[in-house]
């Protein structure tokens, strides 16, 4: 097992790609997974190529259709995306952590690599609860019992807000490749987004009050 070999879960959104400039900061290797589910836009797994080809990160794009064969949702079928009062919003993907955490432990076990990033946080918005750190840490504890081994999982962001995951791309020197060359957007418009769905105004409100901060600092 390579004590310096990490691969990170990787969407190709402004999360997994701060994680995977974070990674690459830490560890002497690192490799890139996407899951293939039947996103809304394939835009969003182009992203993820192109930022994987600029970093010359190796990127494995698996298929994971069945995800969306079991628990269609809005983010994987053309529905409206809404949050009801006291329930989960309808972009929630049952089992997505579960299943991208395992397979990219069994790819961490092919390809030699201890440590597995993931950019699920606790702190914003959606109380999906597949990003609580509990699950998180569960998950790491089953994984190494069914594979006999002693991975670690890394979550840069959990504690993070919206606000701060923007601070750790600029402390990083990343901010502006994460502002143009992610997509965060439902819509599936890339950089700063199509400024109206849920995860643009999430990302636009974090980005302006950094930027507001770092600008009073000055
Ligand atoms: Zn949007």
């Amino acid at each position: 097992m390579d004590k310096n070999k990490a691969i990170v879960v990787f969407s190709g959104g402004q999360d997994s790609t701060t994680c995977l400039f974070w990674a690459l900061e830490k560890f002497d290797s690192v490799e890139a997974v996407t899951f293939a589910y039947g996103q809304r836009h394939a835009s969003e797994i182009e992203a993820a190529k192109e930022i994987a080809s600029d970093l010359n990160v190796r990127h494995h794009i698996l298929d994971m259709s069945l995800l969306n064969q079991l628990a269609p949702s809005a983010l994987t079928r053309d529905e409206e995306i809404v949050q009801k009062e006291g329930e989960l919003p309808s972009t929630f993907v049952p089992g997505r952590n579960l299943m991208f955490l395992s397979f990219a432990s069994v790819l961490a076990h092919q390809s030699g690599a201890k440590h597995i990033v993931t950019g699920v946080c606790e702190t914003d918005f959606s109380g999906y609860p597949d990003c609580r750190d509990a699950f998180v840490k569960s998950l790491n504890v089953s994984v190494n019992l069914s594979m006999d081994k002693d991975f670690v999982f890394h979550t840069p962001l959990m504690w993070l807000d919206k606000k701060e995951t923007w601070e750790l791309a600029d402390q990083l020197n990343r901010f502006e490749y994460v502002r143009n060359h992610t997509i965060t957007c439902y819509n599936g418009v890339k950089g700063d987004g199509c400024g109206e769905c849920p995860a643009c105004k999430l990302r636009l409100k974090g980005m302006n009050e950094y930027l507001n901060e770092k600008e009073g600092i000055r």
